[in-house]
Formats: structure tokens, sequence, C-alpha cells
């Protein structure tokens, strides 16, 4: 297995460095050279088999040559070391809860796994990498927690001030150590352009070795692939369930995708957006048009151009007619996102946060359309309600309880740079500490 770009203009790359890098020195994405086929063994077993084991099985094919199968297996351990249930909401929809990580959301996976890899990279040099990465939420705290007290990698988290939720910020801002955050007056969109101007800036890369941990990083992206091998292992149904993803930026589809060129029986992908629909508008129209994100209540999704879109269509070769056969795309307002989190708590008593509404709406309606077919499918519940109290609290009426894995937060004090927006700020800053 080695790793290719996908703009081609660079040279071919083994796991590590494809991690180290994190993109291409031609600003494409790697891809790895082919996608392992797993017996059909393995899925007539599967539910005989541990996570860990699955795990391994899975990732083992692509870090192959740069980590060696003990160490891995370890990493793993310390990347899954909590529940990915299966929880069913009525007769048709499950849930597959991705938030009982430490950070509450799916990103903790990525995030765990790519902070080991880089780690065990580190081992033996006294060489310090840093980690810049922007967040609107969730990647941070993530970030953060995955990284913090790793040896030789320091991590600059940049976030727009006021832009996310009281419990993200404590995520954010209490680590100290190795992990500093940077409040910009400014969006996501601002942030996102400051790092992305500092990967190219050469003096910052003549101070900093710098890498990303934003879903283009191989060893964020590949993990999340567990979740829908964890979920197809809980699968009770007769017929391969429908899987619904809450999308943004497009990396945690991808995976699923992957899994599925892998061989996972799935029916059907659906990619759930909000407003920002660029992938769904592209699968009717074929014209794909990128724009500048608006904000919504499923703030984690607001991304006006997909990074990881380009990788879908590699899967499929560039075919969109082979990609429509199992991709749908589904765009879902925040009028619809808040009725769904009212109706489902009051319906069957379960609790949605934004983004996994945005999943139960677009399954529900996609069962819906192919009634005569008795489809059933599950959503990725992508986070913990409780990391968007302003939203769903207003939708339910009721308030929800802290889990106790978080309460530590409340007690500890925030700690942050604050910044103006652009570029020139950031790279002041960082020159100046270096
Ligand atoms: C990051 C995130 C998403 C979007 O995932 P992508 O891989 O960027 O498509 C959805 N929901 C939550 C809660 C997130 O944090």
């Amino acid at each position: 297995m080695y790793y290719y770009s996908l703009n081609h203009q660079s040279p071919d790359t083994n796991f590590e460095e494809a991690t180290v890098r994190g993109q291409a020195p031609d600003k494409g994405l790697y891809f790895p050279s082919f996608i392992p086929k797993l017996p059909a063994g393995f899925f007539e077993s599967i539910r005989s088999l541990s996570k860990e084991e699955i795990s391994l099985t899975v990732m083992k094919p692509y870090v192959a040559g740069s980590i060696p199968d003990a160490v891995l297996q370890q990493i793993i351990n310390e990347t899954i070391g909590f529940d990915f249930p299966l929880v069913q909401v009525n007769s048709d929809i499950f849930s597959l809860e991705l938030f009982h990580g430490p950070t509450l959301a799916f990103k903790d996976v990525g995030a765990r796994f790519m902070s080991r890899c880089l780690g065990y990279f580190n081992r033996n040099s006294n060489h310090h990498t840093t980690v810049l990465v922007a967040t609107s939420g969730d990647t941070g705290g993530a970030v953060a927690n995955g990284f913090l007290g790793v040896d030789a990698v320091d991590v600059i988290i940049l976030y727009p001030t006021g832009k996310v939720s009281p419990i993200q910020e404590l995520q954010l801002t209490t680590c100290g150590q190795n992990i500093t955050a940077v409040e910009v007056e400014g969006t996501f969109d601002d942030c996102q352009a400051m790092v992305k101007s500092a990967f190219m800036d050469e003096e910052l890369n003549g101070k900093y070795s710098l890498t990303s941990a934003n879903s283009i990083n191989v060893a964020r992206w590949l993990p999340q692939q567990l979740y829908y091998f964890f979920a197809y292992q809980q699968w009770r149904e007769e017929q391969p369930p429908v899987c619904c993803v809450p999308s943004g930026n497009f990396g945690n589809i991808c995976a699923g995708m992957m899994a599925y060129a892998s061989g996972l029986p799935v029916r059907h992908f659906i990619a759930a957006c909000n407003s920002n629909d660029v992938v769904p508008q592209f699968l009717n129209s074929g014209n794909y048009e990128p724009k500048n994100s608006v904000a919504t209540i499923s703030n984690a999704m607001d991304v006006g151009s997909p990074s990881n879109f380009v990788r879908i269509m590699e899967i499929f070769e560039g075919r969109l007619s082979n990609l429509k056969k199992i991709l749908s795309g589904a765009t879902v307002d925040d009028d619809s996102t808040a009725a769904t989190i009212k109706a489902v708590f009051e319906k069957y008593g379960y609790t949605l946060d934004p983004h996994g509404a945005v999943g139960y709406y677009a399954l529900q309606q996609y069962l819906e359309q192919n009634k005569q077919d008795n489809l059933k499918g599950f959503f990725l519940e992508t986070a913990h309600p409780v990391k968007f109290p302003g939203t769903v609290e207003i939708a339910t009426q009721k308030k929800i309880a802290f889990p106790d894995s978080v309460q530590y937060l409340l007690q500890k004090e925030k700690k942050s740079i604050a910044l103006k927006s652009g570029f020139s700020h950031l790279k002041e800053w960082m020159m100046s500490k270096a």
C-alpha cells in the first residue's frame, strides 16, 4: 500500500509520510493505492469478533510498513476504548451513537488515532511537530484532548470567538500543556483561511514543521471507517442498512464508502446536509459549485466547499452514474431540524443533537420515498445533545443533564490568545513565539 496525491504532481509516499505531511506538496489529498477487499468470512463471523480485532483487520493494510502490528493494536485499543451503541429509535430507524468518547463527538476516534500515530513517528526525534487546525467546534476539542501530553507535538487551535458552544469552548481552552487555543475575531471560514495561508508561507514553514489535523489527514480520516463496521456488527435486520451520515467536510461519509468498497454490506448511503448543500445539489444537477458557508444550527456542518468529496469521486473512479446508485443527497433546513428534535423527543423520548436531527430527517424521508422496499437504516448521531443546549433545550423544553465525564471541565479556567482575523496576525504571533 502506498499513497498518491489526487493532484498527481507529487511523489507517492507511505502512511507515515502522508500522516506527517497532512497534505501532499502539490496541495492534493492523499489517497491509498488500493482499497483492501475483506473476505466474506470476515463479515459472516463479525459478531464473534471484538471491536479491537475488527479494527486491526480493517486498519492493518492502510498502515502497512509504517507501524508494527503490536504497536498498531495498542494504538487502536487506546483509540476505541468506549462504546459505539446502535440504539433503536422506532421500528425502522436506529441511531449509531458516536458521542461516548471524551469530547462527546465522533471526531474523538480520528483525533486519538492520529495523535498516537504522530507520537509513534516522533518517538526517537527531538524535532517538534506543530499541529495547526481550525475548528467550528468539535474538531478543536477532539484534537486538544487527543494530543494532550503527546511528546514532541504542539497543537494550535483557531476558533471563531463567540461562535462555539460553552462546553465546546471549555474543551478547547482549558487543556494547557502542549495545547494553545487562539480565539479569532471572525468566522470559521476566516480561521480556515488563516490556517491554509500558514501552510503555504515559506517563512513560517522555515521555523515550524506544520501539519494539519483536519480530515484531509489520512490518519484522521481512515479510522472513521470503523464506525460502520461496529454498526454492522450490531445490525440484526434482514436487509443491509441504509446509512445516513450528517455531512460537512465529507470525511466521515467518505470513510463509510471506503468500508463499503472493502465489502461491507450497505443498501444505500445518504449524505445529509444542512443549507450548505453543494454535494446534494451536485448529485441532482451534475454541477459542482462550492459556495461560501452559511451559518446554521448544525454548525459543525457549515462547510461551503467540502474537502473530502474528491476522495469519494476517486472511489468511484470519477463516474457520477456509479456513485449515484449508492449515494443520495438531502438538504435539511434549520426549521425542519428543530422540528425533528421536538417531534422525535415527544414521540419516542429520544433526544437528538442538531446534526443527528439532520440525519434522522433525511433518513426518514428516504425510507418514506422507498416504502415499497421495506428498508431500515441508521443515522450517525455525531455529537451529544449537551454540546448544543441553546437549540436542543428550546426544542424539547427539557434541561439536558451534563454527563459525569465532562463535569470536571466546569472547574477549569479558560486560557486563550485573542487575534484579529487575517493571516498577518497569525504569522506575527507565531513568529514572535518561535
Ligand atoms: C465534524 C462534524 C460533522 C461533519 O463531519 P464531516 O466528516 O466533516 O462530514 C457532523 N456532525 C458533527 C457533530 C461534527 O462534529
